[in-house]
């Protein structure tokens, strides 16, 4: 099998995806984008009743029906409540850190269809203006969102399209340098689907046929859980490509590899699908450069997608990325790592 991996083109799918607005459960944008993309590769993108957005290619064999997912969510906050000076109160969908997204840009999307932006800032906000702007703990409570217009009152917010319930994406930031090295928000999880999507580019160029009829799924509440509650019947594995892990439980593990997740926080993978991909990775992967490990402060829409009751089984594999939820950063020798792992699966390596 070939492996003509375009790096200059995984980095420029994964810029563009990174800057189409997708916190948790807001879909519009990101399907319009990637039915977009998948249109000009000539694949057909479904949606199912939960906003998960699939691609379906027919394989040699349609023993059974394998799935690759890569979610399409971000971190991101919605609007709880409007202060008197019109700063939103917020709540966060999926794991924040507001230590790293103080001080970021971010854009209020409006249930009326409006976007307004704004800048995430701590009620004690100034160093020259509080004496505790340094200590003060940053949460729920003490962060809020300040939008960028001349904005003094709930009022005023209100008029801009502000509501209760509006969801808040955060800026990515994305940042690109000559050696390879890529600093972004929301690595997780764009990072996946640039690459399941030259995956799906090089079989539709290529007309290879994968091993076993394949769904390409794209679920949008991985953040928060439940991206994989409901896989379709038909499925009988599931495997998520996500963030693998760079610290001192991840030997071996830097922004140049790609990890098999065996277990995480909701438990082990699947015995014989995680062995399969095992194998895939020392087949197809350059050596060094892959790695196993248990992502015990985490979980994938796979191993959701077990635990809600659906009949299959759970893998998952993925880029290395450093500083999660944060202003993230991996290398593109990752992605191309992934890539490599996510041919050889889908052509039935290992079986
Ligand atoms: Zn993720």
């Amino acid at each position: 099998m070939a492996y003509d991996i375009d790096k200059d083109r995984l980095l420029d799918t994964l810029r563009a995806c990174v800057e189409v607005e997708s916190p948790v459960g807001y879909y519009p944008e990101i399907h319009e984008w990637l039915r977009a993309e998948l249109a000009e590769m000539g694949y057909e993108m479904t949606v199912d009743n939960n906003a998960t957005a699939y691609v379906r290619v027919c394989g040699k064999s349609s023993e059974k029906v394998v799935c690759l997912g890569a979610h399409l969510d971000t971190i991101g906050l919605v609007v709880r409540g409007i202060n008197d000076d019109g700063t939103l109160r917020v709540r966060q969908l999926g794991g924040i850190n507001y230590h790293s997204i103080e001080g970021e840009t971010c854009l209020v999307h409006c249930r009326d269809g409006r976007a307004v932006a704004g800048q995430v800032i701590c009620d004690h906000h100034s160093t020259h203006v509080f004496d505790d702007a340094r200590s003060r703990e940053r949460t729920e409570d003490t962060m809020a969102v300040s939008l960028v217009a001349d904005v003094a009152s709930a009022g005023d917010a209100r008029a801009l399209g502000v509501t209760e319930g509006a969801i808040v994406g955060i800026d990515p930031h994305f940042e690109r340098f000559d050696n390879g090295y890529v600093i972004s928000r929301h690595i997780d999880d764009k990072a996946a689907v640039a690459v399941l999507l030259d995956v799906l580019r090089w079989l539709a160029q290529t007309g290879e046929r994968p091993a076993f009829d394949t769904l390409f799924a794209f679920p949008i509440y991985e953040e928060i859980g439940r991206g994989g509650s409901w896989v379709p019947d038909e499925v009988a594995e599931y495997v998520a490509v996500d963030i693998t892990l760079i610290g001192p439980d991840y030997a071996g593990s830097n922004e140049h590899s790609v990890g098999v997740i065996c277990s995480d926080a909701k438990g082990p993978y699947d015995w014989d699908l995680t062995n399969t991909l095992i194998a895939c990775a020392r087949d197809a992967c350059t050596p060094g450069r892959w790695n196993t490990q248990v992502c015990f402060h985490y979980s994938t829409d796979a191993n959701a997608a077990a635990l809600h009751g659906n009949d299959l089984a759970a893998g998952a594999f993925g880029m290395a990325c450093m500083n999660s939820h944060g202003r993230e950063r991996c290398h593109v020798d990752a992605l191309v790592e992934t890539e490599r792992l996510a041919r050889a699966y889908v052509m039935g390596c290992g079986r």
